[in-house]
């Protein structure tokens, strides 16, 4: 009872730190949830956000939610008396412990020039924004700093100008494919899922079908999640039932952004020139930590760009966690398993797995390929983990056990970080980012759901470290200057 106490006081906190962006992204779903009384929605949002009587009545008009004159203006005039006694409850002391507010100044200041997550989601970084880091790559070619350790952080943008959906379109782009065409590739899998999906949006949260396209996915995970954690059925879907919707949930993502991204840019790319310059780099330097990347990316665009560059196997990509190859007589990757100084090794830390990987649930091993996106193979192949069948005779029989999953990590805001490869990978990315005495963003927006690394980052970069922001230039009124395209931070 106290921990759910505890919990509900948590959210809410939670929800007092919204940015107005952020209220209203969430304020669509509880307007489809609200219930009660009309002439109470006012308080009741208010009440709900933990904000004042102004803040409430402007939101709701800007959500085209009706509000009698007489009631606003009553009110309005009763607190220029008294002021909300809401207001004066204020939690001060808790919000210090709150991750987003322990961000640093300087991540508060980057934060400030690019802009704020729902608006840096919806407008600002488009594919347009990437010719600029094309040229500022090209530019500056021959100056990295080997003593500068750098880590660049990817974020959904840096995908998104190679077709990749960001966050925020990926409901609108389950619904918006061909059935006809998802069924070629996945048979009867796509539409199955599709129609579950639709159901639980229609009949359990109460959206209409012509607003699908408008959710956001945490908002769809979260109460999922929620519910899980807690063994708590949703409305009238038991636990189990929820596990199965969000393999659901999570099968459709996989499959869309799988079939999005197939046999797209043949053409050699900006991730490609991207690559290159820090191949480069790496193969001229093999015994100088200078650089790593850190993606939230689920899809292997850079990945498949830095294994393009390697040649005759004179590097690897190191994803700091325990990978084995997913065909077993794939060679090129058999470096893997033992250790060469006289190859380079570049970096990349996938903090929310990745979808060249499929993990066994037994033994937890990973297994990799590239250029293919094995993670939906959890969804239509089912195949099982060679280790444990050939060492287990009852692994397959117990089937489940040792049947290869994916493992991505969804935008909830109740992610499971737990297990240990993306625990592995977590404290490689800590280190790195500790180590780093500059910091790149790329495509980055800050999503409000992220606020894992939100806090990883006030956690552990340096005081000194020199802050780089990939923008376009029209994002930020101080860098209007043509051929400012990455406005540098000190
Ligand atoms: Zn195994």
């Amino acid at each position: 009872m106290a921990k759910q106490k505890k919990r509900l006081e948590s959210e809410r906190l939670k929800r007092s730190l919204f940015t107005r962006d952020e209220r209203l992204l969430h304020a669509k779903t509880w307007l489809a949830k609200y219930n009660g009384k009309r002439n109470k929605i006012a308080n009741s949002y208010r009440r709900y956000f933990s904000i004042s009587w102004e803040t409430a009545f402007e939101d709701l008009e800007i959500l085209n939610i009706e509000i009698n004159e007489g009631y606003k203006t009553n009110i309005l005039q009763q607190i220029g008396k008294n002021p909300s006694p809401f207001k004066k409850k204020n939690k001060t002391s808790k919000n210090k412990n709150f991750p987003p507010s322990a961000i640093s100044d300087k991540l508060k200041s980057v934060t400030r020039i690019v802009p704020s997550p729902v608006s840096i989601i919806t407008d600002k970084v488009e594919a347009s924004i990437f010719p600029e880091i094309e040229s500022s790559i090209t530019s500056e070619r021959p100056s990295f700093d080997l003593q500068l350790k750098t880590v660049y952080i990817l974020g959904a943008g840096f995908s998104k100008g190679l077709g990749a959906p960001l966050q925020n379109e990926i409901v609108r782009e389950i619904f918006e494919q061909s059935l006809t065409t998802m069924q070629q590739h996945y048979d009867n899998v796509y539409a199955r899922k599709l129609k579950r999906l639709a159901n639980f949006l229609e009949n359990e949260l109460f959206i209409d079908r012509n607003d699908f396209s408008k959710i956001v996915l945490e908002d769809i995970f979260t109460p999922i999640d929620r519910c899980i954690i807690d063994n708590m059925a949703f409305r009238n879907i038991s636990t189990t039932k929820l596990f199965d919707l969000r393999q659901s949930i999570c099968a459709l993502i996989a499959m869309m952004i799988n079939y999005k991204l197939m046999g797209l840019s043949p053409n050699y790319t900006y991730a490609d020139k991207f690559a290159e310059f820090l191949v480069t780099i790496k193969r001229n330097h093999k015994n100088i930590d200078s650089l790593c990347i850190i993606s939230t990316n689920l899809d292997i665009i850079i990945d498949n760009a830095i294994k393009s560059q390697i040649h005759d196997n004179d590097g690897i990509i190191d994803y700091s966690c325990d990978v084995f190859p997913y065909y077993e007589n794939e060679h090129s990757l058999s470096e893997f398993l033992e250790y060469d100084p006289n190859k380079f090794k570049i970096k990349i830390l996938k903090l929310h797995g990745s979808m060249n990987w499929l993990k066994c649930q037994r033994c937890q091993r990973i297994f990799i390929t590239f250029f293919e996106k094995i993670a939906v193979q959890e969804y239509l192949l089912r195949s099982n983990c060679r280790y444990c069948t050939r060492n287990h005779s009852n692994a397959t029989r117990s089937n489940v056990r040792a049947a290869l999953i994916s493992d991505l990590v969804m935008p909830t805001f109740l992610k499971d970080l737990n297990n240990t490869q993306l625990k592995q990978i977590w404290n490689a990315a800590a280190m790195e980012l500790s180590e780093a005495k500059k910091i790149v963003f790329m495509g980055y927006s800050f999503p409000f759901a992220d606020f894992e690394l939100r806090q990883l980052l006030s956690r552990t970069i340096r005081h000194d470290a020199i802050i780089e922001v990939v923008l376009r230039p029209s994002d930020d009124p101080n860098s209007s200057s043509a051929g400012l395209d990455r406005e540098k931070m000190k």
